[in-house]
């Protein structure tokens, strides 16, 4: 897993998997940003990221592999 590759997407406050995010969006454009239905931005999501939690497909429950970090050392 390579740290820029993209492994999913973000938007309509839910996350995607590559696939899934292309039939919900359109095909990934590199000038023309994809548009979610609440007309925001469609985000990549990079292997890199970190998020507390690991997210799962919005439609098809496919894990979106990216770095899940644990909020307990931060001392909570
Ligand atoms: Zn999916």
């Amino acid at each position: 897993m390579k740290a820029w590759e993209v492994v999913g997407y973000t938007a309509d406050g839910e996350a995607w998997c590559p696939a899934c995010a292309e039939a919900r969006y359109g095909p990934a454009h590199p000038t023309h940003e994809r548009r979610d239905r609440e007309d925001n931005a469609v985000h990549p999501v990079f292997a890199a990221d970190e998020w507390t939690y690991e997210p799962t497909c919005g439609a098809c429950g496919a894990v979106i592999p990216l770095r899940v970090v644990d909020v307990r050392r931060w001392g909570r």
